[in-house]
Parts: C-alpha cells; sequence; structure tokens
C-alpha cells in the first residue's frame, strides 16, 4: 500500500468502527509510519525473540554486570528495555525492567558499607543500612 492508500484505509477502518463519530467530515491530514520497512527501527517495532532464546538467555540478561570491587555484589550496570521483560514488546515490559533494575541498584548499593561504595575520603554522612 501507498502511504497515501494506509491512511486513507485507516480513516474509513474508523469509520466503520464509529459511524456515530462521523470522523470522515473531521478528517484534515495523517501521517503513516510503516515500522517493518523502517530502517532505523529496525524492521520491526520491538524485540522479536527467536525459539526458546527467551528460555535460554532472559536470566542472564536481566542480570546486573560489572561488579566493584571484582567478586563483590556492588554492580554498576544494570539492563532495562521491553527487550529485557517477561513481557516483552510492551510498554509494561520497559515498566517493569525499568522497576526492576531501580531494586537491583538499590539492592547493590547496599551490598557494601558506605566508605566503600564512596571511598574512603567521602563519607555522605549517612550510612546505607
Ligand atoms: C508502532 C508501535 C506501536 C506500539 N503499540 C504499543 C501499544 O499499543 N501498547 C504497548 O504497551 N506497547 C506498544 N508498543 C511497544 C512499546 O512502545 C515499547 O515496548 C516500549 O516503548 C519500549 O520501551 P523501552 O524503554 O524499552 O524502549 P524505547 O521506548 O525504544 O526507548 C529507548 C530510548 O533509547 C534511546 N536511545 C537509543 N539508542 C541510544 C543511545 N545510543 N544513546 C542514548 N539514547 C538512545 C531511544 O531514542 C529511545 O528514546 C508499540 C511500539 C510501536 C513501535
Amino acid at each position: 500500500m501507498t502511504p497515501e492508500r494506509r491512511i486513507r484505509v485507516a480513516a474509513e477502518n474508523l469509520h466503520t468502527v464509529f459511524p456515530e463519530a462521523n470522523s470522515l467530515d473531521y478528517f484534515e491530514a495523517g501521517v503513516s509510519q510503516a515500522f517493518p520497512t523502517d530502517e532505523l527501527a529496525g524492521g520491526s517495532a520491538f524485540t522479536y525473540f527467536a525459539p526458546k532464546q527467551k528460555t535460554q538467555y532472559l536470566e542472564i540478561v536481566r542480570s546486573p554486570d560489572w561488579a566493584y570491587p571484582v567478586g563483590s555484589s556492588n554492580y554498576r550496570v544494570f539492563f532495562a528495555g521491553e527487550h529485557v521483560s517477561y513481557t516483552h514488546g510492551w510498554i509494561h515490559g520497559a515498566m517493569e525492567a525499568g522497576l526492576r533494575c531501580a531494586q537491583q541498584a538499590h539492592t547493590s548499593a547496599n551490598s557494601l558499607p558506605s566508605k566503600q561504595l564512596y571511598g574512603s575520603s567521602f563519607d555522605p554522612g549517612f550510612g546505607f543500612v
């Protein structure tokens, strides 16, 4: 379909669903965006896992990384986004991952005494309990 035809079909479909709105009478202009053909969107609107990839990799990509000191639980890098959630493909997944990252950051920050977090020369004046 051409972009003009897509806009027309969408407007007609809206009219079919809500005829009482007389939306075609008010129609002025439209914009069409085809994500599957959008190079900058990577040809997709969101993540598509291949079969079994989610089972295999999700727990790994949800895990925080870059512990400092090495071997500690004080992680510095956290992975957010719909693609690292159980409900990928939805805004819900992005929020779920964001909340999980906040929780992981909080847990990491609490894993060391404050002096180790900030270095011995800086005492923020409050402790992480
Ligand atoms: C057409 C379409 C319709 C959709 N409809 C729905 C719907 O009805 N309901 C629903 O729940 N979900 C819908 N979704 C999915 C939903 O929009 C996504 O799941 C959600 O926005 C993902 O959020 P995110 O934070 O993971 O990523 P994004 O919202 O993509 O945010 C990533 C951000 O990172 C920025 N960024 C990228 N690279 C860099 C970089 N190198 N440096 C700095 N910033 C960078 C980007 O500019 C972007 O702002 C739809 C998506 C599309 C495309």
